[in-house]
């Protein structure tokens, strides 16, 4: 018997409330920053992606204004078509320049940018060695590309080899896809053992810069700059929605990478161009993060003081114990809490969020296993901190967290 035609859609959003997996959206009412005004009340904000507090900075909203009056609010088609503006090809290349590569392209969203260069550069008779904590763009990328798809443990570049070793010469070609900075999760990719893999056995290598731009390596070109892998062949990929405070995503690369996906990247051909207000922004941030390295400064600080307050606070448990160890060693602004299942770490967003701190629990099946995820920006200041740890620590020291 066949189904009716739109009820299973009711049966299958039942399963999603029974499964415990439904989710829906809070609604914030004020600018961007390390407090928030969530659904009418003011929070310190640790759930927030603009790492380094540019998303409500007033030279960007200026120079998204300014390119709205000239530009309009639509670029009204195809960057091939009439979606192409001298702004586009201004942040193009103030990336490149970034990124210490010939030549870049901008997407409309650091999402598409995934989907449209795993597409252009593989297809069905290819293979896909995939990290498995990467992030949905890239796993939704390799699957919309049609290639074979192998998953290797997360950071396990011992089994990679051996994947590689088992199944590489069967295909045409081959790529790697890692995150860098892994979004849920806040560790690095092994970039330079993965670059030795790619050269070893002929592979291409995409790395997603999306939580690593503006906040790794001296100049904040990110995890590439950071290892010293500057110049590599390798596709950077990264988002301008994060550190840069905009909208957008972008490929850096060599200058015939960039051409080629200009002609084969169906998200980026087949969609309108970023809009002038995203561009200008986007391009005022990352005059920022060359300009301003104080920014980038503070907000390792802050990474650094987090540790710091954690180390110092009293009363630590086996619970507290855990992330603590594994938060020492971190070199990112991402921090997670482990917990044992999806209800208990509901239950704590929800008493963090009682006490003042946003810090939503992200649980399967967006990510494997349940957790809090902390996101510091440079604009936290110490006495936020110091609340996040003296919370934290209340709820899970008591004992029915674990
Ligand atoms: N890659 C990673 C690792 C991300 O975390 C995200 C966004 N969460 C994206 C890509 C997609 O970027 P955007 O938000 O610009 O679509």
């Amino acid at each position: 018997m066949s189904i009716n035609a739109y009820t299973w859609i009711e049966r299958s959003l039942k399963t999603i409330h029974r499964a415990d997996w439904y989710r829906s959206v809070q609604t914030v009412e004020s600018l961007p920053g390390p407090t928030i005004t969530l659904d009418g009340r003011e929070l310190i904000n640790f759930a927030s992606n603009d790492y380094l507090g540019l998303a409500g900075e007033q030279r960007l909203i200026n120079a998204a204004i300014a390119a709205t009056e000239k530009f309009g609010t639509g670029t009204t088609g195809s960057r091939l078509l009439t979606g192409h503006r001298h702004l586009h090809r201004e942040l193009e290349l103030a990336i490149a320049r970034l990124k210490q590569t010939e030549d870049a392209i901008v997407f409309s969203s650091g999402y598409l940018a995934n989907l449209g260069t795993i597409a252009a550069l593989v297809g069905r008779r290819d293979l896909i060695l995939s990290d498995r904590y990467n992030h949905s763009s890239l796993k939704n990328g390799a699957k919309v590309s049609g290639a074979t798809i192998l998953e290797y443990y997360h950071n396990d570049t011992e089994e990679l080899r051996q994947l590689l070793q088992q199944h590489r010469h069967q295909y045409r070609k081959s790529l790697i896809i890692t995150d860098s900075v892994f979004s849920m999760d806040g560790d690095l990719c092994s970039l330079p053992e993965l670059l030795e893999l790619a050269a070893e056995f002929n592979c291409m290598l995409i790395i997603d810069e999306a939580h690593a731009t503006g906040i790794l390596g001296k100049t904040g070109a990110g995890c590439v700059e950071y290892f010293g892998c500057t110049g590599q062949p390798l596709i950077q990929m990264g988002t301008l929605s994060k550190a840069l405070g905009s909208l957008g995503g972008y490929v850096a690369g060599s200058a015939t990478l960039i051409d080629y996906l200009r002609n084969r990247s169906p998200s980026w051909i087949y969609t309108t161009g970023l809009s002038p207000a995203d561009t200008a922004a986007a391009l005022e941030a990352v005059k920022i993060i060359q300009k301003e390295p104080q920014r980038r400064t503070q907000l390792w600080h802050n990474i650094n003081r987090l540790k710091q307050l954690l180390q110092e606070q009293p009363g630590k448990t086996t619970n507290t114990e855990d992330f603590i160890e594994s938060w020492s060693s971190f070199h990112s602004p991402i921090f997670c809490v482990h917990l044992p299942n999806a209800t208990t770490a509901l239950n704590v967003g929800q008493q963090l969020k009682a006490q003042g701190i946003f810090a939503p629990a992200i649980r399967p099946p967006t990510v494997s296993t349940s957790r809090i995820r902390i996101s510091l920006m440079a604009t936290h200041q110490l006495e936020h901190l110091q609340k996040l740890v003296e919370v934290l620590f209340s709820i899970l020291t008591k004992e029915e967290v674990c």
